[in-house]
């Protein structure tokens, strides 16, 4: 008998037919005799909904409101789950993240798990219930509800495998894998059989939104055997693991896009030592997160240096740095928020001094202008114009995966 974690996403629990479709899925496996724990998210938009609820009362809600309020969503599908697993007349219990034992930092709206007191999800099963449970929510210290970020429930799924020692999580989504780009974006996108956590580590924190990256982190740390798949069609989906065998060469995983990025540029900044650490130490006090840096060769005694910042963060950055303006020194700024940031994957890049130059070429046939690069050993991204994004990823695409 195995112990196993299911986590199903919002379209899959969107209606009543959808939730006893998972009903069935969860029941089935523990008809064939597995323990199960599973993991909820909020049917469909509802996240969304109560977002747009909360801003037509108070745009500038606290975050401690807004996760009282966006842990409802998921509530409500563990309630009605738990409902059509009783009347297949199956035992079950459905928990809220706190009575899962999920505790959390204090952070509202982004909280981390710190750890999960699994007594009442063990004594749950030891009298052989199945147990249904909230993703996307903890405690904190002051016992106040808090949420883990948008698309956490994935988090949820991977902590409670690693702190329960699953045999296996299961990730159940609206496409059948995780695959060669957004499938639903870009046609021909290939379903992977294998990836490892590093390479999907890089594809979910570049754009990839199948699975939220810190539960690839977190699977990882504690080699969580993983799988992406559908709740809809019944194929096996996409494992994510520590070492794949690789049938063919390839070197490039997956294209991944996010558009999640704004710009700064500080304009003839004064060419002397300090300057860096002073710009960036400001924006990491405010926990500004930085993430391509380009700094322009000295002219006279001038410089310029760019980098990114995540959307939402981009007028805190530019404030931050407009009251600095004289100690730091620089003549103005310029802020762009219409980018996007266009990325390949695969660990076996590195070796491969062509796959860069395939990237840029397929990005010259399609006529699209670069505006930043950056790469690492398992990555090459680049800043380009938001509207011509889903043009270069699918030029990209073509270039290393065919049609
Ligand atoms: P859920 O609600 O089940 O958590 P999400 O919407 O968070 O589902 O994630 C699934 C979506 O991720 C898919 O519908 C797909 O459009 C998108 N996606 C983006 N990149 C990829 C990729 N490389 N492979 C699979 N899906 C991807
Ligand atoms: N319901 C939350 C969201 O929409 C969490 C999740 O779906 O993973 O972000
Ligand atoms: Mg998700």
């Amino acid at each position: 008998m195995a112990l196993i974690v299911q986590k199903f996403g919002g379209t899959s629990v969107a209606n009543a037919e959808r939730i006893q479709n998972v009903a069935r899925i969860i029941t089935d496996t523990y008809r064939a005799g597995n323990s199960v724990v599973a993991v909820l998210s909020a049917q469909g938009d509802t996240t969304d909904d109560l977002i747009a609820k909360a801003m037509e009362i108070n745009p500038r809600a606290s975050k401690r409101e807004m996760d009282m309020l966006l842990s409802t969503g998921e509530q409500i599908s563990c309630a009605l789950c738990a409902m059509a697993i009783e009347a297949m007349g199956f035992p079950v219990v459905s928990l809220t993240g706190w009575q899962a034992g999920m505790k959390t930092n204090k952070a509202y709206g982004s909280a981390r798990i710190k750890s999960i007191d699994t007594e009442r999800i063990v004594s749950e099963l030891g009298r052989n219930a199945i147990v249904l449970v909230t993703g996307f929510q903890g405690l904190n210290k002051y016992e106040d509800i808090t949420t883990l970020g948008r698309g956490g429930s994935d988090t949820s799924a991977v902590a409670l495998a690693a702190a329960l020692k699953a045999d296996l999580c299961q990730i159940y989504t609206d496409v059948e894998g995780v695959y060669t780009a957004d499938p639903r974006r870009v046609s021909g996108a290939r379903k992977l059989d294998e990836i490892t956590y590093d390479e999907m580590l890089e594809l979910a924190s570049l754009g990839a939104q199948v699975l939220h990256n810190r539960s690839v982190e977190m699977a990882k740390k504690y080699q969580v055997k993983l799988e992406v798949l559908s709740s809809f069609a019944k194929k096996p989906g996409t494992k994510v693991k520590e070492v794949v065998k690789k049938m063919e060469k390839t070197y490039v995983v997956g294209v991944a896009k996010d558009k999640d990025i704004g710009r700064l540029a500080l304009v003839e900044l004064e060419d002397r030592p300090g300057i860096a650490y002073k710009v960036f130490s400001l924006l990491s006090k405010e926990n500004i997160n930085v993430d391509i840096i380009l700094q322009s060769i000295g002219r006279g005694d001038t410089k310029d240096i760019s980098f990114t910042v995540k959307r939402g963060d981009l007028e805190a950055a530019r404030q931050i740095l407009e009251e600095h303006q004289e100690s730091i020194g620089f003549d103005h700024i310029d802020v762009s928020s219409n980018l996007a940031k266009v990325s390949i994957v695969g660990a076996g890049m590195i070796d491969n001094p062509g796959v860069a130059s395939q990237m840029f070429e397929a990005i010259y046939g399609a006529r699209i202008n670069i505006q930043m690069i950056s790469t690492s050993e398992i990555k090459v991204s680049v800043l380009l114009d938001e509207e011509d994004a889903d043009k270069a990823v699918a030029a990209i695409h073509k270039s290393f995966f065919g049609e």
